[in-house]
């Protein structure tokens, strides 16, 4: 795995299941500043040389931690060339691991040595990002865009060939119509071939399609494209006179619309199934208690707040407040600043989903619920 990416849910699929092996992994997040290649390698150092003697009492292994320190130390001046807002790291050449990741977030400087990649930050990240692909029909052309919270760009551009003129004396009506109907197969193939493009930048982490354009060309696209592409929403323009920025306002609207009606859709099937007894818990104490049985399937979160709380050092186990031994193991526990970012982080520690909602819903009053991949043993805490 080698080479410069953009975070998606392929990339960080792709360093999750990277092959662990007995040979060190260098991950290094930094948040990158324009113009800063020097401070860059002043961070980098001081980041890293804590970590030369990290690990097992190895030769090979520290030669191999060794070496890797020194490669990203001498990246430094080129990653502030390529900088996102921030960078994320991947080495182990024993393992022909070397992957950047442009992350378009800050992220904290930190550093971690480990036999796998250390995808945790990156995985949070993915929870708030989000992107869709917005295409603009007209007629025999379409044009793709990529839509981020701060990016609107072109991604790739559609055309089909011209109808041809026809020259419609003597054979009249037959002419005319065999031109009409070669126009709308090739409209229809630009359409399909559109679809599956968007289609396949979903299966890399896209959230959906928005499609703009006229009213006619919309409600064809529409037809064409059937289910191929994870369609969220359209809207109307003149593809002559839509400016980047009208298109870019026109289509924050439809993916703010959409998230909205996804998180209410989703909050209210979890209260329902809450209601009426099924697998589900709402509130705190009620979502703590089904995080450390590690029965969360989803967990939905909707808080401004943030709620001190303590995690066993030993078996992760998280309570509000709370001090002295884990009720779970005995051991000792160390406070977290967030009860509810450390519930989160578990969540995805073990195979569950986080989502953040931001829409007003009902939620709001309970600030967490969670469904359940399982029923609840009674509660020890
Ligand atoms: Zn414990």
């Amino acid at each position: 795995m080698k080479g410069v990416r953009l975070l998606d849910t392929a990339a960080v699929e792709d360093l999750k299941t990277f092959e662990a092996g007995s040979d060190p992994v260098l991950s290094v997040y930094l948040s990158v500043r324009p113009g800063d290649s020097r401070g860059m390698a002043a961070r980098l150092k001081d980041l890293l040389n804590p970590l030369r003697d990290a690990g097992p009492d190895d030769r090979e292994w520290s030669m191999s931690l060794r070496s890797e320190i020194d490669a990203v130390i001498a990246m430094a001046d080129r990653l502030g060339a390529e900088a996102g807002k921030g960078i994320a790291l991947f080495r182990c050449s024993a393992r022909r691991l070397d992957v950047q990741l442009a992350v378009s977030d800050r992220v904290r400087d930190r550093a971690i040595v480990d036999v796998r990649p250390y995808v945790a930050p990156i995985e949070a990240m993915l929870d708030y990002y989000r992107h869709y692909v917005v295409v603009l029909l007209d007629g025999n052309s379409a044009e793709a865009y990529r839509l981020t919270t701060d990016t609107f760009e072109p991604i790739a551009s559609f055309v089909e060939e011209d109808v041809r003129k026809a020259n419609y004396g003597g054979f009249g009506g037959y002419e005319e119509h065999r031109v009409r109907g070669h126009a709308e197969e090739v409209r229809s193939r630009l359409h399909r071939e559109v679809a599956s493009d968007a289609a396949e930048r979903v299966r890399h982490g896209a959230d959906g399609l928005i499609v703009a354009g006229t009213h006619d060309h919309i409600a064809s696209f529409l037809n064409d494209a059937g289910t191929t592409a994870k369609i969220i929403g359209s809207f109307v323009v003149d593809p002559h006179t839509a400016t980047p920025a009208i298109l870019r306002a026109n289509a924050i609207g439809v993916a703010e619309q959409h998230r909205a009606d996804e998180d209410q859709a989703g909050v209210e099937r979890v209260l329902d199934v809450e209601a009426s007894g099924g697998l589900a818990v709402v509130g705190t104490r009620a979502a703590l208690n089904a995080v450390n049985q590690r029965a969360v399937d989803t967990l939905w979160l909707q808080t401004d707040e943030m709620m001190g709380g303590s995690e066993c050092t030993d078996c992760g186990w998280l309570t509000v407040g709370g001090r002295g031994l884990c009720p779970a193991c005995g051991e000792s526990l160390t406070e977290v600043p967030d009860v509810f970012d450390a519930m989160a982080m578990s969540v995805r520690q073990h195979g569950g989903t986080v989502r953040t909602i931001l829409a007003e819903t009902p939620l709001s009053e309970h600030h967490v619920a969670a469904s359940l991949r399982f029923p609840l043993r009674v509660s020890i805490s």
